[in-house]
């Protein structure tokens, strides 16, 4: 963690030079002579790369710190448990140790990056138009999982790199046990790969049609895990717009879980950019010189308010599957996470 602040500290200071360089600069423009040569302002696409390096960073140490406090309380438990066992000394300092070596194991396989060549693929289980999703298996443990690999070129002609980008980032950050596990996620030239749990009880859809009809303690059930699955992901303030019974996936135990958020929407105020919030502020009719929306002061209630409206208004586009959609969503008016309990009330 020195070394990190150390170099943090490096890039406060050379910040701290680069701003000092810059009102010179701004200095030498007022009085009319020209920026000094090679002082040039980085381009949008570099402070692109910036921020995302930015947000690496952050996210890696942040993890960091997070499985160190994990491996910490792992030990205060064990400590704990082996105080009210009362055990002898010696076989107390043996299972620490063993603790320890099972520790630094788990942290390597950890630190191993994964690849397609880890694992084995099986039977297909679902084809569309962006890739597949297979049975595979693990060769270092034997290990079954569900693989969807998704074809970047696919991807990339048809606009959905910020589609995948929100599937692959809500299932590393929401941990439910209503929605299916992301174990890893990683890409070769040609390809992007999820390595999710495998669920073997097939999809609502199949359920359905098998039974026609649900028993009222079966259709209660379901409906409650459905909320939630949905509520989870709400949670974390995300929208999921394809919500279906071929996307409620069964389990070995007969529970079920939300799977497949190709269309899901992150509604983080951070990750808003400003043509998310254009139609909200234009009611407001203020335009800056430049033709954008002028934001206006507000106090922090009304801030709070203002983004709690916006939050509401975000979503646009018309995705999802034509029998599920909401009415909100073909109006085009803007429509928020309500769209995701309609399909429950059906
Ligand atoms: P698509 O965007 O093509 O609908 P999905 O993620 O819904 O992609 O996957 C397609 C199909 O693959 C699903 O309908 C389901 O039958 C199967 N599938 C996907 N993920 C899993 C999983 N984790 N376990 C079992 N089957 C899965
Ligand atoms: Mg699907």
């Amino acid at each position: 963690m020195e070394s990190v602040r150390c170099w943090f500290n490096k890039l406060k200071s050379k910040d701290k030079l680069k701003s000092s360089k810059k009102k010179e600069a701004a200095g030498n423009a007022k009085e009319g002579s020209k920026p000094p040569a090679g002082e040039e302002v980085p381009s949008n696409v570099t402070k692109q790369r910036v921020e995302a390096a930015k947000q690496y960073i952050e996210n890696h140490y942040k993890k960091q710190m997070k499985s160190l406090q994990e491996r910490k309380e792992r030990r205060d438990i064990l400590e704990k448990k082996l105080a009210d066992a009362e055990v002898s000394e010696e076989e107390h300092n043996n299972l620490l140790k063993y603790f320890e070596k099972k520790e630094t194991e788990y942290m390597r396989l950890q630190r191993h990056k994964m690849g397609a060549d880890d694992f084995e693929p099986l039977t297909m289980i679902g084809k569309g138009a962006f890739g597949e999703v297979r049975i595979c298996r693990e060769k270092a443990t034997g290990h079954v999982y569900a693989m969807k690999k998704l074809k970047k070129s696919e991807m990339l002609r048809r606009g959905q790199v910020e589609h995948v980008k929100a599937e692959r980032n809500l299932l590393a950050e929401v941990d439910s046990n209503c929605i299916v596990k992301l174990y890893c996620s990683f890409q070769d030239e040609e390809y992007l790969y999820l390595i999710m749990e495998y669920l073997p009880g097939g999809d609502m859809m199949t359920l359905l049609m098998r039974k026609d009809t649900l028993t009222e303690d079966e259709a209660r059930f379901y409906v409650g895990e459905t909320v939630l699955a949905i509520e989870s992901i709400h949670k974390h303030n995300y929208i999921h717009r394809d919500i279906k019974p071929d996307n409620l996936l069964l389990d070995r135990n007969g529970h079920m879980k939300l799977s497949d958020f190709g269309l899901c929407k992150p509604l983080d105020c951070s990750n808003l950019q400003e043509k998310d919030f254009s139609t909200a502020n234009n009611l407001s009719g203020a335009l800056l010189s430049d033709g954008r929306p002028a934001a206006p002061q507000r106090t922090q209630q009304e801030q709070l308010q203002h983004w709690q409206r916006n939050r509401r208004m975000l979503a646009y586009s018309t995705v999802g599957t034509p029998d599920y959609i909401a009415p909100e969503v073909l109006l085009k008016k803007g429509y928020g996470m309500e769209c995701d309990w309609f399909v429950l009330c059906q």
